[in-house]
């Protein structure tokens, strides 16, 4: 195809009907033809002897400035960096013979650079001899330039195809590979794409940890034609197991039949995993890796449906800590968090493999239990877990008791759905709660009627202070060796409209869960130094009148402002005020609480430390605290003349006390008895029953005024 045909001899070339002009037919040829044709001699500047008028519009040199290379030799125009070649080509083909054909540059004379082909043949004279080269020079730029982009493409692509990050390959839709790069190779564990190819034999197989999925890729891309970001496991070549994301698409043949897939693969290992621990996250409380409330709901539901198949019973079991708040707030959240895990790990011991223990907040702890045939089974179970959370702990040699409250509700008889069955559960723990905690309750449907109760409660409490219905009663403190009146504390009560006088213990709680502890606090602080300020102003023996507070409070930042408020407001010197906090809050977290009590000692006010003998003291601290006063828990006075343990701690307390240079102070006299026997062992102050109940303001008024009235003393 690419032969030159040699220039038609002459005389041969005419037809039977017409005479042809072959004259006319070659100049029309050679000049209008794009590319030039010439003769040449074989000389070393190929020396033009004719070129057609096509010269111009090639080389831009008129045809007569080349002719016999009158301004410039052919050889001169062809690029120097070519010429070697062009002459050993042409060379070659003359030997042989044969046409030549060669592609090469030629400098126009405006001096652009352009491609030529060049083809030609040897022209001999009757002896043989090489006189001429005749042939044809055609422009052929555009193809180079075309043909140049084409690589460059190829370039590119197969360079993108090599070095890519993405896997890519082609396979049949059978499972054979029919192409894989670098990075797929690198991507599935093999050393080049070749063995890939050569070890995947059967993709669905071998490379799906799912078989089903590669199915499920071929069906997608045969009913859509492309399928995004299809995730699937595969298997690499030493056997582990990645996640991987493929685009891909059908390629066609003409006739629409599929000729294979082609795409493109990312290892999305990385981000699956991070997915899973975010996901992990969601539904698993960060402390105790239990499942949190939102995975609980899910158990539950999972529970209750296949109770419904198989007729069993699931329990929800609501289990609160007790008295979790003060451990924390007074320890530190280091050890509230190892108590935490402890009961974590006592409730996991308690139950079997199939039912679930989540953490539905807090110290709230819920347990799931599944295939029970009746309540006593239940109970079993729940017996277990109060004895087992109720065994001591131990934390840095300290050891703790606990206790927790639990509440029961059964499906299907409590309810359906997981808030249904929770919210019962709940309401049944309450229940537990109020009966003295330490202990189960089933729920009832009364029970509602209680919480309901407990909410009203609440709301009411919420106006209480506004509606002004909060009372201050005073209870008198009596020194033993006088008899005489020299303190009194100040008892919270609510004056709650329908209800009657509410005492401290049935909301002192709400309000501090609610945080209504903090303005109502404020109020009896107020309260009871406006009152104390009152009686002395009224010219009643002055006494020393004290406040509890809650540890809520103590945690509050402004509790010394509001102190020193009040004590400024009702003008009343501060050595006639005292603050009890209880035991068990003050001998924790001892730091924090230390630099507190300074502050609020600076300001001269008294402290006591409330309900002694019932927390965990520790004497270095209470050395060390800015403490006036102990007050010995009630519940060791109660029995005081009968219990020789409960004599032997409230005898122990008043020697520690005064060894600490402490007044002691007897809570819940109620007889004769308790009287004389504190009197014997050196207490010093003493507060209960025998002496007065709480009485409102005016009737400690009269109180006052009789004792001013009878120095002897208040007894009887
Ligand atoms: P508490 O600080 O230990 O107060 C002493 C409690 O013992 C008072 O109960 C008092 O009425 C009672 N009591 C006094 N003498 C006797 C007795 O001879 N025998 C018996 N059995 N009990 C006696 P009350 O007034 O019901 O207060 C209960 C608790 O409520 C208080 O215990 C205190 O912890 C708390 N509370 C009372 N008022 C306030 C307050 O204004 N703020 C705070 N944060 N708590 C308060
Ligand atoms: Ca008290
Ligand atoms: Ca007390």
């Amino acid at each position: 195809m690419n032969r030159w045909a040699p220039p038609l001899p002459a005389k041969s070339a005419r037809t039977h009907d017409a005479p042809l002009d072959i004259t006319r037919l070659l100049t029309t040829i050679t000049t209008n033809l794009v590319g030039m044709i010439y003769r040449c001699r074989v000389d070393a500047c190929w020396t033009m002897e004719y070129v057609s008028d096509c010269c111009l519009r090639l080389t831009g040199y008129r045809p007569d400035e080349i002719v016999f290379n009158n301004r410039i030799s052919y050889e001169q125009i062809t690029l120097p960096d070519d010429r070697e070649r062009v002459g050993r080509a042409i060379d070659a083909a003359l030997k042989q013979n044969e046409t030549f054909e060669v592609e090469y540059r030629i400098q126009r004379a405006d001096g652009r650079v352009l491609w030529v082909l060049e083809r030609g043949v040897g022209i001999r004279d009757e002896t043989g001899r090489l006189v001429w080269i005749e042939g044809y020079i055609q422009d052929i730029s555009q193809r180079m330039a075309a043909n140049e982009m084409l690589h460059e493409a190829v370039r590119r692509y197969s360079s993108l195809f090599e070095h890519a990050t993405e896997g890519i390959f082609q396979t049949t839709p059978e499972g054979r590979y029919l192409n894989a790069n670098p990075a797929l190779a690198r991507i599935y564990g093999h050393a080049s794409p070749d063995d890939l190819i050569t070890y995947l034999q059967d993709i669905p197989r071998q490379l799906y940890v799912l078989p089903e999925r590669r199915a499920e890729f071929v069906r997608l891309l045969q009913e859509q034609g492309v399928v995004h970001n299809f995730e699937s496991q595969v298997y690499r070549r030493d056997g582990s197991i990645i996640w991987i994301s493929e685009n891909a698409r059908v390629v066609k043949d003409t006739d629409g039949s599929v000729q294979f897939f082609e795409g493109t693969v990312v290892d999305v290992t990385e981000r699956r995993l991070h997915d899973e621990k975010l996901e992990y996250q969601a539904s698993h409380d960060s402390l105790t890796g239990l499942p949190n409330r939102s995975l609980l709901r899910d158990c539950i539901e999972q529970a209750i449906a296949k109770a419904r198949r198989d007729g069993h019973l699931v329990a929800v079991v609501f289990v609160d800590l007790d008295h979790f708040k003060l451990i924390n707030d007074s320890l530190g959240h280091h050890v509230g968090d190892r108590l935490l895990l402890e009961v974590s790990d006592r409730l996991i011991a308690c139950v079997r493999g199939h039912d679930s223990v989540a953490r539905q907040g807090g110290d709230e702890f819920v347990i799931v239990l599944t295939e029970q045939n009746d309540e006593n089974e239940i109970i079993a179970v729940v017996s277990r877990l109060l004895e087992a959370i109720s065994q001591p702990w131990i934390d840095n040699g300290q050891e703790y008791g606990l206790s927790c409250s639990v509440g029961v509700s059964c499906y299907p008889r409590d309810g359906d759905d997981p808030d249904g069955l929770l919210r019962s559960a709940d309401a049944a723990m309450y229940k537990a709660k109020a009966s003295g905690r330490s202990t189960y309750h089933f729920y009832t449907p009364e029970l509602n009627q209680a919480i309901s109760e407990r909410l009203e409660l609440e709301n009411s409490l919420r106006h209480a202070l506004e509606r002004e219905e909060f009372r201050v009663y005073y209870q008198p403190r009596v020194d033993v060796s006088s008899g005489r009146i020299i303190g009194a504390e100040a008892l919270i009560r609510w004056d709650c409209p329908g209800k009657g006088i509410i005492p401290p213990d049935s909301f002192i709680s709400i309000a501090e869960e609610t945080g209504l502890i903090i303005p109502i606090g404020q109020w009896i602080l107020h309260e009871a130094c406006r009152q104390n300020s009152l009686w002395q102003r009224a010219g009643l023996p002055p006494i020393n009148v004290s406040v509890n507070l809650s540890p809520i409070q103590f945690r509050h930042a402004g509790l010394v402002q509001s102190v020193a408020a009040a004590l400024a407001q009702a003008g009343l010197d501060p050595t006639h005020l005292e603050l009890e906090l209880t035991e068990s809050f003050v001998m924790h977290d001892a730091e924090r609480i230390n630099v507190a009590m300074q502050s609020l000692k600076a300001l001269g006010v008294d402290i006591a430390v409330d309900d002694f003998g019932t927390g965990y003291s520790s004497l270095s601290y209470l050395k060390r605290f800015p403490v006036d006063r102990l007050k010995v828990d009630k519940s060791f006075v109660r029995d005081i003349d009968s219990d020789p343990d409960d004599a032997a701690i409230v005898r122990a307390i008043i020697t520690l006390g005064h060894a600490l240079g402490l007044k002691v102070v007897a809570e819940g006299v109620e007889t004769h008895a308790h009287l004389e026997f504190l009197r014997q062992h050196g207490c010093d102050e003493l507060q209960g029953y025998y002496f007065s109940r709480p009485v409102p303001a005016v009737e400690m008024e009269t109180l006052l005024r009789n004792a001013r009235a009878t120095p002897s003393g208040t007894t009887g």
